[in-house]
């Protein structure tokens, strides 16, 4: 019989931190951290198969496993002493989700089960606390209410708030027990009228209620949403972990508190952390009272008043300190732990390991292998190579005039302006529309994440550093400054305020997460520094990675940028790209336009030096590089004049009259264009448009090599290749102009001219192929496109359902589609290497950014992947850790 109930605490644990997939993240190290002798309340969890099995069976649960969570019930009440339902001394139990991977905020929790009309008492009185545990049976019912009943959250708000203003109070902790009595009484009455059942009071009722709930909020939509955009898979599920309660709010020798073992934002070797004295877990993550530091050193830093925890209670905070030391080392990274505190004893409730910004994973990375807690090598595996992205970005020009509006806390590093949204489906509203946002909120919560992700930064008016906005921003990558305390909100009116000025929505602003600063209009950024730790990582990855790293760049702008980030040369240099050019726009639409050679010859000869100026300069910038140029590619319809007025002015440079233009334009008009007449079919059709660019490209090469000494390495290639023949005839065309250039020159420089692999017909026939190509580039674009029998131009209006779906894991067009495209690859690779073993390949798709793509890469032994000029240092980062996978 399969077993789904594992039991931690009191020396016991079924699981451990190696069973995260069966007992979820949060139960895992529950048991792990109850295995290592740390005082963790104990409890059991059901584990995550019980999850589909909830659904398939109609939302029931097994009479085995009831069996089983009857055990664990009796395990928590053998150690606890106390017993579930019992009027006496009740045994309270927390409820909570835990998926595999950690989900903030996403799915539900319930606190306090276990009471009931007549288990309030028995809490009163063996705590000797009447308004403690009135305010707890009052808790458990409006989080039951909202959770497992579904019902209105507002009313029991609205409840709670009149029961305040009616006796004149400002604080929840001003209601006194009596108070607290009332207001349970007008709550189930609440629950009776709206759910048209009394509040259950069976505890093994309320148990079932809850754990279900949970299993439920597994395809709750807020869920659901947060899995799409974190590519978390459906079919894992999620576990339900029951634990014996401890309190943080019995007094002001309790406290309850969150913390991380070094730095989120930074990095920084320091504790790291919040709690509140006298509160419940949920208070500090809700960002409802402003939590105090728990460090001395942070207060001080932060110029803040309330005691620390070091300084409120330094016999627990060192225990917790110790506590710290010990799961780092134990698990070998940085942790971010929750605890509570009960009349002076420190409870343990979660262990994981933390999310950080990229700037932290990378001093954090650093600095374990520096202190030898770990290698080189996992230092480079512990940076998510998409995470870099973060810090690529421009940060706020600290000379720029700005006007700040006020202060709030460095929640989410990075600066980012855009115009002030309040909500969130405005922010996606606008943000689809292709405007820069700024989401402004009091404080967010999981309905507000499609909000979060469209806008380019987020700034709240309350909650801490560990509140929703600030956890869920951090994994985002987004900037955010949190609990902006001088910021008033009035979201009917769409203004925001502080003191007497007013943001209306529409209006810029701009928020810098590394400083908390929020200044009105916009603010001048300046460009990443890429020394200090980010160059460490990459000098480290540098060491490791096999596969080299070039980029796809047009421009000298484009070449520089790549070559800052550690770019070994160019893999594909679209040369159609430089035609968009407003001066060289209307010679292009001269030669495509043209109706024989000697008019296409007219139009070339034009381009000719804008050409050469081009790939000057681009060899310049990667002296002694290799540089991929590709001839002219594009479907020719990109290039055709639209507007009448261009029509007029290729009419008036052609020396033809304008309606014979038109008619040339109209027979030149495809109903496939992207399969139509381009890539070498171009320069099968008209030879000179090739002869043209390979002349561009060699005499700028003799021009850099004589000027500068570091001669370049042109790689000439052929795009859209389908045939050995094809590459066969356009290799002679730019031999050709080779040898003429050399000849008219005087001097020769070494040159390779190879093709990409763009069809499927190329992939089969590159045994062939490579008789006549020095390299390969697989352009993986086109060969998605190809192969899939997808439009990479309409794709997007349907793919999203084929991932949802699981046909394709990912987009194809963003991560290699591995067991069809990549088996072309594999074919062409080896049969290219069987005719010419030293062949060269690349991958210049946009693949060649995509670290699984890279892996990929890695294991068919391209020589190279090249990407655009900002993901070079992310393929660094992967190419470095796929050579490190790949070694095992
Ligand atoms: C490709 O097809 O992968 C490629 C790099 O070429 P382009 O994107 O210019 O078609
Ligand atoms: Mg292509």
């Amino acid at each position: 019989m399969t077993q789904y109930v594992y039991r931690f605490g009191g020396g016991v644990s079924d699981g451990g931190a190696g069973d995260r997939n069966l007992l979820g993240g949060k139960g895992a190290n529950l048991a792990e951290m109850a295995s290592i002798g740390l005082p963790v309340p104990p409890g059991f969890t059901i584990a995550t198969p019980m999850c589909a099995r909830y659904y398939d069976e109609g939302q029931k649960f097994p009479e085995s496993v009831q069996d089983e969570v009857k055990t664990g019930i009796t395990h928590i009440e053998g150690i606890t002493g106390k017993r579930f339902g019992d009027a006496s001394d009740p045994l309270l139990v927390s409820v909570r989700s835990g998926a595999r991977v950690s989900m903030p905020g996403m799915m539900d929790t319930v606190l306090n089960l276990g009471l009931n009309d007549r288990t309030v008492e028995g809490l009163a009185a063996v705590s000797g606390d009447d308004r403690f545990a009135w305010d707890s049976y009052r808790r458990f019912i409006q989080m039951y209410a909202d959770v497992v009943l579904e019902l209105d959250h507002g009313s029991f708000e609205e409840a709670l708030e009149i029961a305040k203003e009616d006796r004149g109070y400002y604080l929840d902790t001003e209601l006194t027990a009596d108070d607290l009595r009332a207001l349970v009484a007008e709550y189930k009455a609440l629950v009776e009228a709206q759910w048209h059942k009394p509040f259950p009071q069976d505890v093994h009722d309320q148990l079932w209620g809850a754990v279900g709930a949970v299993f439920g909020s597994w395809q709750s939509e807020r869920a659901k949403v947060y899995r799409r955009l974190n590519d978390i898979p459906a079919t894992w599920g999620t576990a339900v972990n029951v634990q014996a309660m401890v309190f943080g709010n019995m007094g002001d020798t309790s406290a309850t508190g969150v913390a991380f073992t070094r730095d989120p934002a930074k990095g920084d070797r320091a504790y790291y952390g919040e709690f509140l004295i006298n509160a419940q877990g949920e208070d500090v993550v809700a960002g409802i009272r402003t939590p105090q530091y728990l460090t001395k050193v942070a207060r001080e830093e932060a110029g803040a008043k309330p005691a620390s925890m070091e300084e409120a209670m330094p016999a627990v905070y060192g225990e917790l300190a110790n506590v710290f030391d010990l799961l780092e080392t134990h698990y070998r990274d940085m942790q971010d732990i929750e605890f509570t505190v009960q009349q002076g004893k420190l409870w343990m409730l979660q262990t994981r390991s933390g999310k950080r910004t990229a700037k932290a994973a990378l001093r954090i990375a650093i600095d374990m292998a520096n202190e030898g807690l770990i290698t080189r090598e996992e230092a480079i595996l512990r940076v998510d190579p998409s995470a870099l992205d973060q810090l690529l970005h421009p940060t706020l020009d600290p000379n720029a005039p700005r006007d700040v509006l006020t202060k709030g806390l460095p929640a989410s590093p990075g600066a980012a302006s855009g115009a002030v949204v309040f909500d969130a489906d405005t922010a996606e509203k606008r943000a689809a529309a292709g405007d820069a946002v700024i989401l402004v909120r009091t404080e967010t919560s999981p309905e507000d994440i499609h909000g979060m992700h469209a806008a380019k930064g987020i700034l709240t008016a309350r909650g801490g550093m560990t509140s929703h906005a600030a956890v869920v921003a951090r994994g985002m990558g987004r900037p955010c400054v949190s609990g902006a305390g001088m910021l008033s909100i009035d979201v009917k009116a769409r203004t925001m305020r502080v003191g007497d000025r007013v943001v209306k929505e529409g209006e810029l602003l701009t928020i810098d997460g590394t400083t908390g600063e929020v200044m009105v209009g916009a603010v001048a950024t300046v460009q990443p520094e890429l020394a200090g730790d980010f160059g460490t990582l990459m000098e480290w990855a540098d060491v490791f990675r096999r596969l080299k790293v070039r980029a796809n760049a047009e421009t000298p702008l484009d070449c520089r940028t790549a070559r800052e980030f550690g770019a070994e040369g160019v893999g594909l240099c679209r040369t159609e790209h430089m035609f968009f050019d407003a001066e060289r726009i209307t010679a292009v639409r001269q030669m495509i336009l043209a109706s024989d050679e000697a008019g296409r010859r007219v139009a070339l000869d034009r381009l000719l030096p804008a050409q050469r100026k081009d790939f000057t300069e681009i060899f310049e910038v990667m002296a002694g590089l290799p540089v991929t140029i590709r001839l002219l590619d594009p479907p020719l319809h990109e290039f055709l004049p639209h507007e009448e007025a261009d029509f007029a002015e290729v009419a008036q440079a052609a020396g033809i009259d304008i309606d014979t233009l038109k008619r040339r334009a109209n027979e030149l008009h495809e109903f496939n264009p992207m399969l139509g007449h381009r890539g070498c079919r171009l320069g099968v059709t008209y030879p000179e448009i090739y002869e043209i660019q390979a002349r561009a490209i060699f005499e700028a090469a003799i021009d850099v090599a004589a000027k500068s000494g570091a001669a370049p390495i042109p790689e000439v290639m052929i795009p859209l290749v389908g045939t050995a023949r094809e590459l066969e005839l356009m290799k002679a065309v730019v031999d050709a102009a080779a040898r003429t250039v050399f000849a008219e020159r005087g001097t020769t420089i070494e040159y390779l001219v190879g093709t990409m692999i763009e069809l499927p017909r190329a992939a089969l026939k590159a045994g062939e192929i490579a008789e006549h190509g020095e390299f390969f580039s697989f352009g993986t674009n086109d060969l998605t496109q190809t192969t899939l029998g997808v439009s990479r131009d309409d794709a997007a209006r349907f793919l999203g359902v084929y991932v949802e779906q699981g046909i394709y894991a990912k987009d194809p067009f963003v991560s290699i589609d591995v067991e069809g495209v990549g088996e072309l690859i594999q074919i062409a690779a080896d049969r290219g290497r069987a005719t010419r073993p030293q062949i060269k390949l690349g991958i210049c798709g946009e693949h060649g950014g995509d670290p699984a793509s890279i892996a990929f890469c890695e294991t068919v032994g391209l020589d190279y992947v090249s990407a655009s000029p900002y993901r070079v240092p992310i393929a660094r980062l992967a190419a470095a850790q796929a050579a490190l996978k790949a070694k095992g």
